[in-house]
């Protein structure tokens, strides 16, 4: 059973994802060479509770911390710790909130200092797959169109796209259904109705998709060591493609226009 959410609840969720856009934006500041992944968590947990919110991830079957930051071979899931980042490393930093009994969830990838083209290149496939996901949330569509929006530009490309992770509904539980994959799976699945909430939210690897994870029993990481890009935006289904909720007014992830 996927929720409809009435307008009400969407001005919450919208809430609870701009608390998650202001920690993007403070920490999107501070990704340089030399911080260290708990320095940026350390800052991402001040600014959630001073918004009298929860980080979400904190406690979530375990995790010890309220962001997931995952630098360069890491996928996903990465545990911030004394990690220093380096110039042409790659940060994905993934932030969940709970506000007033609602969630919120987005992710996106930095480059830090000097990327090479490759990397540039990944960031910004990762990016077109994510926007044009969100295109195809349309009220109407069937949720086999956002994974194979992913694939359309992910796969020309030679991508891995990782299959074992998968976006999802969002609402007063951070994980709802449905399970949205980033690839055709074959099935069409559910129709899209308008006022559906979902966490989009492709991982792509610059070479497999083969993945494995470490002895933290959380990172994720590319199996042939090659970097991986994660964006994530929290979306309501609308007529004519899904609105973005978790849009911060300083960074344009996940709304990139076709060249
Ligand atoms: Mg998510």
């Amino acid at each position: 059973m996927i929720s409809v959410r009435s307008e009400r609840e969407i001005d919450l969720l919208r809430e609870a994802n701009q608390i998650v856009a202001k920690v993007h934006d403070a920490l999107q500041a501070m990704v340089a060479p030399g911080i260290t992944t708990a320095e940026l968590d350390a800052v991402a947990e001040d600014i959630i509770l001073s918004s009298d919110a929860k980080p979400a991830f904190k406690g979530y079957h375990g995790f010890p911390a309220s962001t997931c930051i995952s630098v360069d071979e890491e996928i996903v899931h990465g545990i911030p710790g004394n990690r220093k980042l380096q110039s042409g490393e790659i940060v994905s930093i993934d932030v969940g909130v709970a506000y007033r009994g609602y969630y919120g969830d987005a992710a996106v990838s930095w480059p830090c200092g000097e990327i090479d083209a490759e990397r540039q290149a990944l960031l910004e496939a990762t990016d077109m797959a994510l926007s044009e996901a969100i295109k195809a949330a349309a009220a109407g569509n069937v949720l086999q169109d956002i994974g194979r929006a992913v694939e359309l530009v992910c796969l020309p490309k030679g991508y891995g796209i990782v299959r074992d992770f998968v976006g999802h509904g969002i609402g007063t539980a951070m994980h709802e259904e449905p399970q949205i994959p980033n690839y055709d799976d074959g099935r069409k699945g559910p129709r899209l109705k308008a006022g559906m909430v979902f966490a989009i939210e492709p991982m792509i690897n610059l070479g497999t998709e083969k993945f494995r994870v470490l002895e933290d029993d959380w990172t994720a990481v590319t199996l042939d060591g090659k970097p991986s890009a994660h964006f994530e935006h929290s979306v309501v289904v609308r007529e004519g493609g899904g609105e973005i909720l978790s849009g911060s007014k300083v960074h344009s992830w996940g709304q990139r226009k076709a060249s």
